[in-house]
């Protein structure tokens, strides 16, 4: 394993549509524990592969280890299968886009379904703090991040405090 490298906003890997992942190579097995490796090391509770430059649709989040054991989870081909009405908002941080934190409402719980390491399908029901992280892991695979859930004037004003902070 290895620690690779996390692009940061405005890198075009965080803005373009990831692939289907059409098979479980020992790429997208290194690549899935290469991205563990990087998530922890961050640290971070969730990563996606275009935030290390591969536009695969994997990501790996992990919601629990900062309070308890690790209990990584590896998602290959996500999808939302059923998400609730009620929405709910909570502050977003993103390693892509360091030092900056966004209010983002989205549904406040989520089933997803996918594909794991082993290829065998699975699928569980999010909520609370894991549903805002595998929305957010998700947006990335389709090219969206956070600041894509401002309105223009948000969006404007958070990006230049962004800008400003990254000379
Ligand atoms: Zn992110």
């Amino acid at each position: 394993m290895s620690l690779r490298e996390i692009v940061r906003w405005p890198d075009p890997s965080l803005a373009t549509p990831c692939r289907e992942v059409s098979e479980i190579s020992d790429e997208i097995i290194e690549l899935a524990q290469d991205m563990l490796e990087t998530m922890y090391a961050a640290p971070g509770r969730g990563l996606a592969a275009p935030q290390v430059g591969v536009l695969s649709r994997v990501f790996v989040v992990d919601t629990e280890w900062k309070d308890a054991a690790p209990a990584p989870k590896i998602f290959i081909n996500p999808e939302i299968v059923a998400r609730s009405a009620t929405q709910a908002v909570q502050a977003e941080g993103c390693l892509s886009i360091p030092g900056v934190t966004v209010d983002v409402a989205r549904p406040d719980s989520v089933v997803m379904r996918w594909t794991d390491l082993d290829g065998e399908p699975q699928e569980e029901a999010f909520s609370g703090f894991a549903a805002a992280c595998v929305q957010h892991e998700l947006d990335h695979l389709d090219g969206i991040v956070t600041l894509d859930h401002l309105d223009a004037s948000d969006r404007a004003r958070v990006i230049t405090a962004y800008e400003e902070q990254q000379v």
